[in-house]
C-alpha cells in the first residue's frame, strides 16, 4: 500500500506538455530511452547553440554555473554530497571506472547475482581471465529476487566485492538494495550498485542502500541526453580505489616526475566531455526532484502493474517478470509470435516497445527457458489509457 500522495493531474498534464514525443506515439521504451522533456531539450539546445555562436570554451565559461549544478543535482537525486559525484559518458564506463578500480588479487571473490547487466558480467569475466578473480553467482529466491541468506552464506574470507544489478535491463525485478547493503555492512564488503535502470525509476538513497559505488545513465529513466551518465564513489572508499585511467581531469601534474589525484569523485572523470549532455542531465534530475521521486515512483510502478496485469489476463499471453517488487519494466510474450514481430507489429501502430534476448542475459532468460521477450517501459507520463489502447493493439492486432 502506498502513503506517498500520488502526482496530480496537473502534474501529469505538464509532464505531457513537456514531452513533445508523447504526442503521436505511445511510448514504451523507458527502460531503453525515456523521452526528454522540453526544459532537458532546450538547455542542450542552447547550449549547442552558444558554443557555435561564442565558441566551446567560451560558452563553459559562460555556462559554467549550469555546469557545476549538476553535481550537486546529482548528489540531491541520490542523498550524496556534490563531492562524491563524477560525470562519465555513459553508465558502462561508470560502472568500469569503479569495477576496474579495485585492485584484485588472485583468489579474491566477487559476488553477484543472476540479473547483472551483460557488459558488468562480461567485466567479470576478463577480470577472471586477468587476475584470477573467482565469481560467485548468487542464485534468486522463490520470489526471483537476488537470494539474501545465499548471499550471507556465500561470503569467505577472500570476498571482496559485492556487484549487484538494481533493476536488470530485462524484467520488472526490483532487487532489495538495502537488504544486500545491510549485508556488505556487516562483512565490510565493498558494494558496487549498477543503478542504471533505477535511476528516475525509484527513489534512491546511497546512504540508506549502503553501497560505496553507484552508476548510471542519462538516456533511460532519467530523461535525460544520450551519451551521459554518472557514477557516485562515497568519500569514505575514495582511497581504496586506483582509478583505471587518469588524465589532466582526474589528477593534477605537479612537476615532471609527479602528480596527484583530484581529492574527490573527479580523478574518475575525463576532461572531454559532452558539456551540453551534462548540463541537459543535470536538468533532467532536477526536473524528477521537482515533481518528487517517491511521487513518480509510485506512479511508474502503478502503471507497470496495469500492463502486467493486463497483459497476464490476455488469453495467450505470458508475462515473465520476477521479483517480490516490481516496478515499470514488463516483460512478456505472445504466444506463437516472435518477440521481434511484436516489436515490428506495435511499431506500425506507433508504439515504441523493445525485447531483450538471451545475449544480453546468458545467466537468466536461458535458464528460465526463454530465448527473447518483449520488453515494454512505462514512465509516469505514460497514461492508463494508452495502456489500454496499447493491450487492445498487441492483442487484436489492429492499429490505434
Ligand atoms: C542500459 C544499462 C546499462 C548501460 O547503460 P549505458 O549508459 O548505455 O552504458 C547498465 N546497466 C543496466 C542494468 C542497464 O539496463
Amino acid at each position: 500500500m502506498s502513503i506517498v500522495s500520488p502526482l496530480k493531474k496537473d502534474d501529469i498534464a505538464q509532464m505531457r506538455a513537456d514531452t513533445p514525443g508523447c504526442a503521436n506515439r505511445i511510448h514504451f521504451n523507458n527502460a531503453g530511452t525515456g523521452l526528454a522533456p522540453a526544459p532537458v531539450l532546450s538547455a542542450v539546445m542552447q547550449h549547442l547553440d552558444l558554443e557555435a555562436e561564442i565558441g566551446g570554451y567560451e560558452a563553459h565559461d559562460a555556462h559554467l554555473a549550469e555546469h557545476l549544478a549538476f553535481y550537486s543535482n546529482i548528489a540531491s537525486l541520490l542523498n550524496a554530497d556534490s563531492s562524491e559525484i563524477a560525470f562519465i559518458e555513459n553508465a558502462t564506463r561508470a560502472w568500469d571506472m569503479a569495477f576496474y578500480a579495485i585492485d584484485f588479487r588472485e583468489g579474491d571473490r566477487v559476488l553477484t547475482g543472476r540479473s547483472e547487466y551483460v557488459s558488468n558480467f562480461v567485466a567479470l569475466l576478463q577480470m577472471k581471465k586477468r587476475a584470477g578473480i573467482e565469481i560467485d553467482l548468487i542464485e534468486d529466491d522463490e520470489t526471483g529476487q537476488i537470494d539474501l541468506k545465499a548471499l550471507e552464506a556465500a561470503i569467505t574470507p577472500k570476498t571482496r566485492l559485492i556487484a549487484l544489478t538494481h533493476i536488470p535491463t530485462f524484467g520488472g525485478l526490483i532487487n532489495p538494495a538495502e537488504e544486500v547493503g545491510a549485508i556488505a555492512a556487516r562483512h565490510k564488503l565493498l558494494y558496487l550498485l549498477d543503478a542504471c535502470q533505477s535511476a528516475g525509476h525509484i527513489p534512491l538513497d546511497v546512504k540508506a542502500i549502503g553501497c560505496h559505488m553507484l552508476s548510471g545513465t542519462g538516456r533511460k529513466y532519467l530523461r535525460g541526453p544520450r551519451g551521459t551518465g554518472f557514477l557516485y564513489v562515497s568519500d569514505e572508499v575514495l582511497d581504496q580505489l586506483e582509478p583505471p585511467f587518469v588524465d589532466l581531469e582526474a589528477t593534477t601534474w605537479t612537476g615532471p616526475d609527479s602528480y596527484v589525484l583530484k581529492p574527490n569523485a573527479k580523478r574518475f572523470e575525463n576532461w572531454e566531455r559532452y558539456f551540453a549532455g551534462q548540463i541537459g542531465l543535470s536538468i533532467a534530475a532536477n526536473y524528477a526532484i521537482g515533481f518528487g521521486m517517491d511521487k513518480i515512483s509510485d506512479r511508474i510502478i502503478g502503471l507497470g502493474h496495469q500492463l502486467r496485469d493486463g497483459l497476464a489476463s490476455l488469453p495467450g499471453f505470458s508475462v515473465h517478470d520476477k521479483g517480490a517488487r516490481k516496478g515499470g519494466i514488463v516483460t512478456f510474450i505472445k504466444d506463437g509470435e516472435d518477440p521481434q514481430v511484436t516489436k515490428a507489429r506495435l511499431a506500425e501502430a506507433q508504439i515504441n516497445v523493445s525485447f531483450s534476448k538471451a545475449t544480453s542475459a546468458q545467466i537468466d532468460l536461458p535458464a528460465r527457458g526463454l530465448s527473447s521477450v518483449v520488453r515494454a517501459s512505462v514512465h509516469a507520463f505514460n497514461t492508463e489509457d494508452e495502456i489500454e489502447l496499447f493491450l487492445a493493439c498487441v492483442r487484436n492486432n489492429v492499429t490505434p
